[in-house]
C-alpha cells in the first residue's frame, strides 16, 4: 500500500483514463475525490469500484472551466481526510476541427477545459501543499501536445500548454517538496478515441512501435508512479506513456 492515508484529487474520474487512475491510486491505499461535468451514474460506479479497496472515495460534479466549481471540488475533497496530498489533472475534451474552419468556441472550449481548468486546480492545490511542505501533481498531456497533430491545434495548444505550466510549476514548488510532473498518453481506448473515424484509429495504430493500442490501466500505472514515493526525485518530468509512438 504505498499511498495508504493519502488523499488524492483526480478530475475527469467518471470514465476512461481517470476512471482507471481513480481505481490504481485507491489499490494502493489513497482516499479518491473525483469530479465529472455529466456522467454522474459513472462517476458513482468510479467510486463503488475505489471503495472495494476499503478506501474512502467521493464523485462531485464540478465544471473544471469554471473556477469557483473547482473551489466547490476542493472544499469537498477536504471534508473527507482534511489533507491533500496527490492532485491529477486528467479531466480533458477534444473539439476537432481543421483550422480554417475551426469556431472560436471550439477553440476556446477546449483552453478553457484542458489548460485553464488544469491551472484551477493547480492553483488550489499548491496553496495546501506549500503549507503541508509535501505534495504531488500530475498533469495529463498528450503526445498530441509534444507532436502537434492536423486538426487539434486547439487541443495541441492546450496539452503543450499544460507542459510549460508543469514545469514552471515543478520550479515554483520544488522546494516545499511538491513535484509537478507530466504524462504524455499516445492513443488510449477510451470513448474519446472511439470517437474517432476507423480509418484515423487503424492509422495511428500502424504508427506504435509496441503495435497495440494502449488501455487506459497503462496510463493508470505512470501516474501511481509518479505520486509514490519511488518517485520522489522526479519532478518537471514529461513522461510518454505511448507505446513508444512518439520516438
Ligand atoms: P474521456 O473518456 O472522454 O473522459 C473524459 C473525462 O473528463 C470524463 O470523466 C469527463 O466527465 C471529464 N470531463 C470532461 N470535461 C470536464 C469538465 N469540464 N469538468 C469536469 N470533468 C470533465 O477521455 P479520456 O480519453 O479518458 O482522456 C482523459 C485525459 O487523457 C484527457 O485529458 C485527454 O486529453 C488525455 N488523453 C487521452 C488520450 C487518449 O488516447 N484517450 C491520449 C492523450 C491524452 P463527464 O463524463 O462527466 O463528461
Amino acid at each position: 500500500m504505498l499511498l495508504e492515508n493519502q488523499t488524492a484529487i483526480v478530475t475527469g474520474g467518471s470514465r476512461g483514463i481517470g476512471r482507471a487512475i481513480c481505481v490504481a491510486l485507491a489499490k494502493e491505499g489513497a482516499n479518491v475525490v473525483t469530479c465529472y461535468a455529466h456522467g454522474a451514474k459513472a462517476a458513482e460506479e468510479t467510486v463503488s469500484q475505489c471503495k472495494e479497496y476499503g478506501v474512502q472515495a467521493l464523485a462531485v460534479q464540478a465544471d473544471i472551466a469554471k473556477t469557483e466549481e473547482v473551489d466547490h471540488l476542493f472544499e469537498e475533497a477536504l471534508k473527507v481526510t482534511g489533507s491533500l496530498e496527490i492532485l491529477v489533472n486528467n479531466a480533458g475534451i477534444t473539439k476537432d476541427g481543421l483550422l480554417v474552419r475551426m469556431t472560436d468556441e471550439q477553440f476556446d472550449q477546449v483552453i478553457d477545459t484542458n489548460l485553464k481548468g488544469t491551472f484551477y486546480c493547480m492553483r488550489v492545490a499548491s496553496k495546501h501543499m506549500m503549507k503541508k511542505r509535501y505534495g504531488r501533481i500530475v498533469t495529463v498531456s498528450s503526445i498530441v501536445g509534444l507532436n502537434g497533430n492536423a486538426g487539434q491545434v486547439n487541443y495541441a495548444a492546450s496539452k503543450a500548454g499544460v507542459i510549460g505550466m508543469t514545469k514552471s510549476l515543478a520550479k515554483e514548488l520544488g522546494s516545499r517538496n511538491v513535484t509537478v510532473n507530466a504524462v504524455a498518453p499516445g492513443f488510449i481506448t477510451t470513448d474519446m478515441t472511439n470517437a474517432l473515424p476507423d480509418t484515423v484509429r487503424e492509422q495511428m495504430a500502424k504508427e506504435i512501435p509496441l503495435a497495440r493500442l494502449g488501455q487506459p490501466e497503462d496510463v493508470a500505472h505512470a501516474v501511481a508512479f509518479l505520486v509514490s514515493d519511488a518517485a520522489s526525485y522526479i519532478t518537471g518530468h514529461v513522461l510518454n506513456v505511448d507505446g513508444g509512438m512518439a520516438m
